[in-house]
């Protein structure tokens, strides 16, 4: 069954004053894989934070799962953008995935036997049981964000937040990263995926989220995923990109005259 498992109304946040965010409502429903997408910049990061109140909003509410979102934190994963994490903290792989089940524990409670075996699990799922004793320092940004999709899984969610997983990894990550993503959906999970590369977008996503400081469009990806949409949303930068080739062209011209 699906419903809407995201809920945005009227959504707006600043930093020291400079909106980042504004005007925006939106609604997502569960059981898709669902991309947000728009230019660097445009508050993709911000949004993912403002789901989660890891940031302040100046107005607006969010209900996930149809409630505040503090009422169902344990139910979602968050993937955070690898740039933003601090890769020389001494852990081991497992160690990381462990993390991931701290939130089904009590209070007070370490985990042990079964929650390791379930970590272990979840990091033969992702093909990197072999590094389990590694420090994760020590491996590739597709290994870590791998570990990273672990410890997500670890935590067995039904809502999974990830930004930008496939910036700076390699093709085979990326693809076991996707393919667990899919089969995540398959299982009934809903996941939402900050993303700025255009070219997979089709291949990748239900639903799509097209955002620049406010929602340029939201709904399927057939709707959405359209010329005038995407010119939108990415306005500036194309804008940018003519101002290039136009300046190309004035030098070409100028040197034939030569
Ligand atoms: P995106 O993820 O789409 O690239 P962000 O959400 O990271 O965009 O940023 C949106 C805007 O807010 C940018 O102009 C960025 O410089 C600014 N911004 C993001 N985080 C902060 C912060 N912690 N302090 C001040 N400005 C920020
Ligand atoms: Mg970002």
């Amino acid at each position: 069954m699906e419903m809407e498992i995201i809920r945005v109304k009227d959504l707006a946040v600043s930093y020291k004053g400079n909106p980042a965010l504004f005007d925006l409502s939106v609604e997502l429903e569960s059981g898709r894989l669902i991309g947000i997408v728009g230019p660097n910049g445009a508050g993709k990061s911000t949004f993912m934070k403002a789901l989660l109140e890891l940031t302040p909003k100046d107005k607006g509410e969010v209900e996930i799962f149809q409630e505040p979102v503090k009422k169902n934190k344990k139910r979602i994963a968050y993937v955070p953008q690898r740039s933003n994490i601090d890769w020389t903290f001494p852990i081991t792989v497992i160690d990381t995935v462990l993390l991931g089940t701290y939130p089904l524990l009590g209070l007070f409670h370490r985990p042990g036997k079964k929650e390791k075996a379930w970590a272990y699990e979840c990091l033969k799922r992702v093909g990197m049981e072999a590094y389990a004793k590694r420090q994760i320092g020590e491996l590739s940004g597709g290994q870590q964000q791998r570990v990273f999709m672990a410890r997500a899984l670890a935590q067995k969610p039904q809502l999974y937040l990830l930004d930008e997983p496939f910036v700076g990894i390699d093709m085979a990550s990326e693809e076991v990263i996707v393919r667990i993503l899919k089969e995540l959906k398959g299982e009934g999970n809903t996941v939402v995926v900050v993303h700025h590369d255009l070219s997979k977008v089709e291949k990748y996503f239900d639903d799509l989220v097209l955002l620049n400081k406010t929602i340029i469009k939201a709904g399927p990806v057939c709707e959405v995923f359209k010329r005038e949409h995407i010119m939108q949303a990415y306005e500036a930068e194309f804008q940018f990109q003519s101002f290039l080739q136009e300046e190309t062209f004035q030098q070409s011209v100028n040197a034939e005259q030569v």
